[in-house]
């Protein structure tokens, strides 16, 4: 079976679960939902989890008793992904950088 290789999880999804865009980056059906997950938390909904490790935020929560959970929305070009504390840490020095200054870095950033 033919596959593309989505920018942005890098998984290898069957092309019928992929979009084209017009910068010639692939997509996947996955990440195109948590993009739109990601827009509802950024407009008040409760966050859906994390989408990388796929921790719903029920078991977020559960997992860390007493503790502020906070899950955090990650753009790259253009589409959103949400992710939890853990899943974060890798782009963060990267995101801080390029947020630096801008008021969308605070909004990015913001817990729930
Ligand atoms: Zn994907
Ligand atoms: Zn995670």
């Amino acid at each position: 079976m033919e596959t593309a290789a989505c920018s942005w999880c890098t998984k290898h999804r069957p092309l019928w679960r992929v979009h084209r865009l017009a910068s010639n980056q692939v997509i996947c059906d996955y990440c195109l939902e948590w993009h739109y997950r990601a827009l509802d938390f950024l407009g008040g909904a409760p966050p859906a989890g994390c989408q990388v490790c796929e921790k719903s935020w029920q078991l977020l929560s559960d997992s860390t008793p007493g503790a502020v959970v906070r899950l955090y929305v990650v753009p790259k070009d253009g589409y959103l992904q949400l992710m939890c504390a853990a899943c974060v840490a890798p782009y963060l020095p990267k995101q801080k950088q390029l947020y630096k200054g801008t008021r969308f870095g605070a909004e990015a950033l913001k817990t729930s």
